[in-house]
């Protein structure tokens, strides 16, 4: 197996509701360094601490130096036997838009019958687990709403996870995924598609109102983003105090049609953050929050996981992260090309094709 020295360091800044006032959180590596703390006495804020905490592998200040080059996968038994579970990313692994991709029904059964677990994690936020159970349905593929963790339900799970007040709120930007996944954990909300047509009309003297009950932003992909949205959301997280500012993802693209990529997930959490000056909670890959959540959940270790993906900076990085085994599948938007270019720094573990190179338990003809 590869030897890979990882280093991670960042500061990061939560603003407070005066901007004056600026609190900084410091780590290296995953050890909490401190802060000056003139916040912590707010009890939402208490909780803001510890995802800052969680929120250590963004991607804007993390460095990474990969020790060795990524090995196509030459023995995929070896891999295999190698784990328990396969986390597996979803589009450009196992579907690509509604297509399934060849060999998965077959590659998923084999895995299954060696006893691995599977997982299937995801940072599209605009579907709940059950919804994404019925496109596994749809595209023949048998699978488990327990086996599914997409981004919606990690920022309901996050809010679960800090005891995120009963009598506080949560505005949505983002679509019926992270609603339906707030409702299930019992957390109220507002916002999300419902405020997709509303318009601002400018007046003299023109306030805009907001629930001073707020104490979480949730911010996913919406293409339904509009300035009523943006307004609405800073004024929540610049106003209410300790309210938080939660990304699903900050993916760059998103691939809404197969003809072009697409602006994601990043692009609004950009233009919050540009307007709070805050940097979000990143509850989707890269961050290791849906790692650790499925790692207690299942009592797996990680280092008997592999992520397997099609992504460098989200799904390999996630996996490394986490401190799992790593394969980068070819078969979505990561070409062998961006792989070996001297400017790519992440390199997974093992490289081939598309998954169903398993099904061969040979060389992988890459
Ligand atoms: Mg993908």
């Amino acid at each position: 197996m590869l030897s890979r020295t990882a280093t991670a360091s960042l500061s990061v800044s939560a603003v407070s509701p005066n901007p004056l006032k600026k609190s900084l959180f410091f780590f290296h590596n995953s050890k909490f360094l401190g802060f000056n703390n003139h916040l912590a006495s707010n009890p939402l804020l208490n909780f803001a601490r510890l995802a800052w905490n969680g929120n250590k592998t963004s991607r804007r200040t993390e460095s990474f130096r990969a020790m060795a080059s990524a090995q196509p996968l030459a023995d995929a038994d070896a891999l295999i036997d190698s784990v328990e579970t396969f986390i597996f990313d979803c589009d450009g692994v196992i579907w690509k838009g509604d297509k399934l991709i060849s060999g998965v029904p077959e590659t998923l059964d084999l895995l299954r019958s060696k006893g691995k677990r599977l997982v299937f994690v995801t940072n599209n936020s605009t579907k709940s687990r059950k919804q994404y159970g019925k496109k596994f349905e749809t595209l023949g593929l048998s699978v488990s709403e327990e086996e599914i963790f997409a981004s919606s339900f990690a920022a309901a799970a996050y809010l679960k996870s800090i005891d995120f007040p009963k009598d506080k709120k949560v505005y949505v930007i983002g679509e019926d995924g992270i609603l339906k996944e707030l409702e299930l954990a019992g957390i109220q909300y507002l916002g999300g598609p419902e405020d997709g047509d509303k318009k601002i009309e400018l007046k003299p003297g023109f306030l805009m109102e907001h629930d001073h009950d707020v104490g979480a932003v949730v911010v996913g992909f919406d293409r339904y983003f509009n300035y009523y949205k943006i307004q609405y959301a800073t004024l929540c997280i610049r106003e209410n105090p300790g309210c938080l500012f939660i990304a699903t993802n900050r993916d760059a693209v998103t691939h809404l049609t197969d003809a072009q990529e697409w602006a994601g997930g990043g692009s609004m959490n950009g233009a919050i953050s540009g307007s709070t000056q805050r940097e979000p909670i990143v509850v989707g890959k890269p961050s290791t929050f849906m790692m650790d959540y499925l790692s207690n959940k299942f009592g797996i270790q990680k280092s008997q996981i592999c992520m397997v993906g099609d992504r460098l900076d989200t799904d390999i990085l996630f996996g490394q992260n986490g401190g799992c085994k790593t394969l980068l599948v070819l078969s979505g938007v990561t070409t062998l090309e961006m792989l070996k270019s001297p400017n790519n720094a992440i390199q997974p573990d093992f490289y081939t094709n598309k998954i169903s190179d398993f099904l061969s338990l040979k060389t992988a003809t890459v």
